[in-house]
Order: structure tokens, then sequence, then C-alpha cells
């Protein structure tokens, strides 16, 4: 599937470019076009693989390039002032041959947070293709401010897309480890993901396990409806023959050889599929009620077997309910695993969401208090208690 990716602020801008870079080493032709979009100068220039005409500024009247701090409401102003500026770039991209944009953003921050929803509401109203979101959530150490911005954030931005995905960092995030040293790492989990996702809308028909690979409108009717989404994702190395059979196969000619290797491809696919979706999911949720759900299992075209996927299919249909599974294969030579990616689409049981809804509601509150409160020990600081001096003017 060919996707117009835009990455607004700091986060999204790194997760595009790292889904440039993704591309451009699995030959994988997601990344039709991509743009980065911040108000803070210095983070465009730390992007690596997105061009640079396509890198864009936002609010340099306004902030001069040093970023909102955080403030959220300031990046949707200062997205709504300049999504001409965005839409210069867009311009470029030739969107009838994309069959999607997906606007990419952490929702803790102040630019992305704010940006995202505004520029995806202007995407919808001019472009017919669906809009997809990425939406990152803070880890829950960030603090109240990042979860209060996170959570109005979100619920725009669901409003405003045809789909938002979730990758939740309190989930993924390790302990003793530097923030950047663990955010390369986090990025490159979402960007395999997704990656492995949309790459799978790629194949051309016609190949070697032809019928069965997962088309572009797969995905796409699966995102359909809206909602909030999550993947699973679970792999296996595999020894892979060289095409044309190996030695022993050619010897044996298949036969009992070939049934036992059979048998063994959907164990394996099967007990994949279960590792993917009870593991650790992007953002994780009770699976059961999900609406609708995409199983996409890659590897070489010999570890795959349509059993093993039709097995797959009608177990994630037993656990989420859902009468509108789909699934198919993506075939990838050299690729030296097997990997199982389940997209689950329409989640409602999500506890993580709530949670951080609590949490932002009561850091809303502090907040008023705390401003409230301040505000008082100024006044009783600046006066003196008897009003005997006066102010200059
Ligand atoms: P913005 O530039 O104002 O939009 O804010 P940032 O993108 O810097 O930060 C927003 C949130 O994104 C933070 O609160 C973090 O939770 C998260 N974040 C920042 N950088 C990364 C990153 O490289 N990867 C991931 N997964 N999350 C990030």
């Amino acid at each position: 599937m060919k996707l117009a990716m835009i990455g607004f602020g700091q986060a999204g801008g790194k997760i595009v470019d790292k889904f440039v870079e993704y591309d451009k080493r699995h030959g994988s032709g997601i990344v039709r076009a991509a743009v980065a979009v911040n108000s803070a100068k210095a983070d465009l220039m730390g992007l690596e693989h997105i061009p640079q005409d396509q890198r864009v500024l936002i609010g340099q009247s306004r902030v001069k390039g040093h970023g909102v701090g955080a403030d959220n409401e300031l990046g949707a102003e200062i997205a709504e002032e300049d999504i001409d500026e965005v839409q210069g770039a867009v311009d470029s991209i030739p969107v009838h041959e994309v069959d999607a944009f997906l606007v990419v953003s952490g929702l803790g921050g102040g630019t992305g947070s704010g940006g995202a929803p505004v520029l995806a509401k202007h995407l919808k109203r001019i472009y017919t293709e669906p809009v997809y979101g990425i939406g990152v959530l803070p880890g829950g150490d960030e603090g109240g401010i990042y979860t209060l911005n996170a959570a109005r954030s979100f619920q725009t931005f669901v409003r405003e897309v045809d789909n938002l995905m979730v990758f939740d960092n309190d989930s993924w995030r390790k302990t003793g480890e530097s923030v950047q040293g663990g955010y390369d790492e986090i990025n490159e989990e979402i960007v395999t993901r997704f990656g492995v996702l949309f790459g799978a809308g790629e194949v051309e028909q016609g190949g070697e396990v032809a019928e069965s690979v997962v088309d572009s409108s797969e995905i796409i009717n699966t995102l359909a409806g809206g909602g909030v989404s999550t993947v699973g994702y679970a792999s296996e190395t595999v020894e892979e023959k060289s095409s044309g059979g190996g030695l022993l196969s050619r010897i044996t000619g298949g036969g009992e050889d070939e049934q036992i290797d059979t048998a063994h491809t959907t164990n394996r696919i099967t007990s994949l599929v279960r590792k993917a979706a009870l593991g650790r999911l992007t953002l994780p949720c009770e699976i059961e009620g999900t609406e609708r759900a995409l199983l996409v299992m890659a590897g070489p075209p010999e570890h795959l077997n349509r059993k093993g996927i039709e097995r797959g299919r009608k177990w994630i249909e037993e656990q989420t309910g859902s009468m509108e599974v789909r699934g198919g294969d993506y075939p990838i030579r050299n690729s030296g695993k097997v990997a199982s990616v389940i997209l689950l689409s329409g989640v409602t049981n999500v506890p993580r969401i709530k949670e951080l809804q609590q949490v932002a509601i009561e850091a809303q509150e502090n907040i008023d208090d705390i401003r409230q409160e301040s505000d008082q020990n100024l006044e009783n600081l600046v006066n003196d208690g008897e009003d005997e001096l006066e102010s200059l003017f």
C-alpha cells in the first residue's frame, strides 16, 4: 500500500524518517512521499532521510523556530495559521499515486499533539483518499502535562482521522536505557510492525502464492469504519531454501518429508498468530469485541501455507467475536524469518485509555488549583499587607 506520510512534531518526524529508511532497506515501496512538519528548527535539522525540501517549519512568527514547549493549544493554533505552508509540501506529492495519507505524531507534546489533528482535518476536507493516524501515547513517567496533552489530542485526533492506530510508549519503555537510545529501539519496533502491515498490500498479484496475497483494499476495508486500532506482532527465524527447492526435496521428490514439513509450517503459523494477538500489542487492550481484524503472515513463500493462515484467521474470529477477520500472506524472500502481524481495528475495551483520561482529569484540576494558588501567593508577596505602599503607575 502506497502512503503519503507526514510526521508532525519531533516524534512524528523521527518515526517517518525511520519509515523512509526502512523502506529503502527492504524495498517495500510503501513510502511514496514523506513530509516532516515542526515548529522547532533543530528537530527538523536532526532528520536524516526525509528530503530537505519536504521539511516544513511552521509558526516562525510566533515561536521563532524554538518549538511550542509542550503547549498543544499553541501547536494547534500555529498549525491552523500556517496550514498553507504544509499544503505547499503536500502539493508536491503525486496524490493520485497514493492509497492513503498517514499522519504520525507523539500525542504528549505540543507541536504534533496540537497540529496533527488540524492537519488530518484539513487533508480530509481536500482529498478523497483515506487519512489515517499513528498516535504515540506518552510514558506514564513523563508527567501530568504530557498525559493531559495526550488525552485531549487523542480525543480530537480520533475524530479527525479515518482510523487512529495507537502506540503506547508506556508499555514499551525499557528501564536503564537513555531516553534517546530507548526511543531508537521503540521507533524500530513501530516501523517494523507497520512496515510489514502496509508492505503486505504492495506485493504484486500473480506471484508464487498469488491467490492469498493481502491486497491494499483489505487493509483499507479493515481500517474503514474508523475508531482506534492496535497491532500485534510475533516472528520466528527460519531456514530458507534456495529457490527451486533444496537438495533433499529434489532427491525425495517431496512425499512424506513434504507432508511433515506442511504440518510443521501450519503449526508454526498458528502459534505465531496466538503469540501476536496475546503478546504485547502496540496499544494493550482486550481483543474481545474488536470490530474488524486483518492477519498478515510474512516470510519466505515455502514457510507460508493457506491452511495455517486459515486456522489462524478462524482463531482470531473466535477470540475477538468479529465476523470480519481478513487474512492473507506477504511472501518475502531472504528475510530469514516468518512473522505474523495482526491489525485489530475498532477496539473499544482499552483500560489504558481510561487510565490516561483519569490521570489527565486529575492533572487538569491540579494545574487549575496551582495556578489559582500561585496567583494568590504572588499577590501576597508583592503587596504589602496594609496597602501603605503605592505603585509608581
Ligand atoms: P512535539 O515536537 O512538541 O510534538 O513533541 P515531541 O514529539 O518531542 O514529544 C511528544 C511525545 O512523543 C513525548 O511526550 C514522548 O512521549 C513521545 N516521543 C518523543 N520522541 C519520541 C520518539 O522518538 N519515539 C517515540 N516513540 N516517542 C517519542
